[in-house]
């Protein structure tokens, strides 16, 4: 078993209708879905999966954006899945990001960037918990 990451298609993917594509570039890239949900995020909890953020002057519109409509939080597994995942989606900042990634392809601004990925192992847990009940991920990991 490899090791595993939490992404998230963020509402500006699912408004541009943008789905299909991302999970196709994350699937053919070797990550295999674990779980996967459609959900839309309330205030408090956007305002804490970034808390880190809280005291940056993006941190309101952001809260703003991510609650903005709905969400594709995605449990990914693959060997070095976060470095992996984050090489994959490129820079936060589309127009630095490297050709060829998701970010490059499809984001159109820091901000509205298409896609999260966690940051290491230890937040990649912690997230993967908040989107996905335990019961529900251990369903999914038996094979
Ligand atoms: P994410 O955590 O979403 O995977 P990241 O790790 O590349 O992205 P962070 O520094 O964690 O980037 O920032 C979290 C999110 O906050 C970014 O993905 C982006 O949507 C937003 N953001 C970051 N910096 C800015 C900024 N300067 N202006 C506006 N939004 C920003
Ligand atoms: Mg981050």
């Amino acid at each position: 078993m490899g090791n595993r990451t939490l992404a998230i298609l963020k509402p500006d993917c699912v408004r541009k209708n943008l789905i299909g594509e991302v999970i196709t570039k994350i699937t053919e890239a070797g990550f295999k879905i674990k779980a996967m949900k459609m959900t839309r995020l309330s205030r408090a909890a956007a305002e804490g999966f970034y808390e880190v953020h809280k005291e940056r002057e993006f941190f309101n519109s952001l809260v703003d954006f991510m609650t903005s409509g709905p969400c594709v939080p995605i449990a990914l597994e693959k060997e070095n899945a976060v470095a992996d995942f984050r090489k994959l989606i490129g820079s936060t900042d589309p127009s630095e990001a490297a050709e060829g990634t998701i970010r490059k392809l499809f984001a159109e601004s820091k901000q509205f960037n298409i896609v999260h990925g966690s940051d290491s192992d230890e937040n990649a847990a912690i997230e993967i918990a908040h989107f996905f009940p335990r019961k529900e991920l251990l369903e999914n990991y038996n094979d």
